[in-house]
């Protein structure tokens, strides 16, 4: 008994700390790293089957779980999951559905791979970069096997609605889509849109929205200051952050089985 309460008080102090108790903080360091592993990939999936929730629950749960080793070793199941999900939702109901809600942005509008087979990716998420000031590396650059503009094409990876397009500076042609559960995909630096894409605008995951490009740092138009790639952004919001990165490596880690194969037609 003497256990299980300084568990539960264990608990109940850090999972305040890592919620942040102060209503409507910036989501911490540690959930905008969505740092996993092949193997927690795996797990994730198994444990949203075994429990039927979705995997951002599973996350909100399993990563204040992990952070704050309240089990022994790693080991998340479906067992686990429910029972801190339980405690969490009983003693932290406003910081527990406050961080549920930004790992539903992140991860339970997944749906496709934004690009084919052939393209190559590394974890940079914050490396430093220069143009336009000293800053952090807000994304995860996609690399095709050639570098060639307007060849590759780059798939919406969720449903969602147009809220931006046209030329930024920074990221060229850029398109962004806001998913229902409210996560901003940024697809930067292309070649060239799909089609004539309005704000508004519906778009279903797997649709084409442009092709790989090395438009950006420049005014518009300007082409060829680095190599072909796709920059991918992922951001969720909160009232007072209405733009908060998250390292979208393990995002595309997860979706590796669901890259689409696309096909030229003949003209
Ligand atoms: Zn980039």
């Amino acid at each position: 008994m003497v256990g299980l309460c300084t568990d539960l008080l264990h608990t109940c102090t850090t999972f305040g700390r890592v919620m942040n108790l102060k209503p409507d903080t910036a989501p911490t360091a540690h959930f905008r790293r969505q740092h996993l592993s092949t193997e927690a990939l795996e797990k994730l999936a198994e444990t949203a089957v075994e429990t039927n929730l979705s995997k951002g629950t599973v996350l909100s749960v399993w990563m204040p779980m992990k952070k704050f080793k309240l089990t022994d070793g790693t080991s998340l199941t479906a067992e686990n999951c429910k029972k801190w999900g339980a405690y969490f939702l009983k003693h932290r109901r406003e910081e527990f559905e406050e961080l549920q809600k930004l790992y539903a942005a992140v991860w339970d509008d997944l749906v496709y791979f934004p690009a084919g087979k052939e393209i190559t990716y590394e974890d940079s998420w914050m490396f430093e970069r220069s143009y336009g000031g000293k800053r952090r590396h807000e994304g995860c650059d996609l690399m095709p096997p050639e570098n060639e503009s307007g060849v590759y094409p780059i798939f919406s990876m969720t449903d969602g609605i147009v809220e931006n397009i046209g030329w930024l500076d920074k990221g060229g042609w850029r398109i962004g889509i806001r998913s229902p559960h409210g996560g901003y995909f940024y697809y930067a630096h292309l070649s060239d849109y799909a089609s004539g894409f309005q704000v508004g605008q519906k778009i279903h995951a797997g649709d084409i929205i442009g092709y790989m490009g090395d438009t950006g740092y420049g005014p518009e138009g300007t082409r060829g200051k680095f190599d072909v790639h796709l920059h991918l952004g992922i951001y969720v919001r909160t009232e007072k952050h209405p733009e908060i990165s998250v390292n979208p490596y393990w995002i595309l880690r997860s979706l590796e089985s669901r890259r689409l194969t696309y096909h030229l037609s003949e003209p």
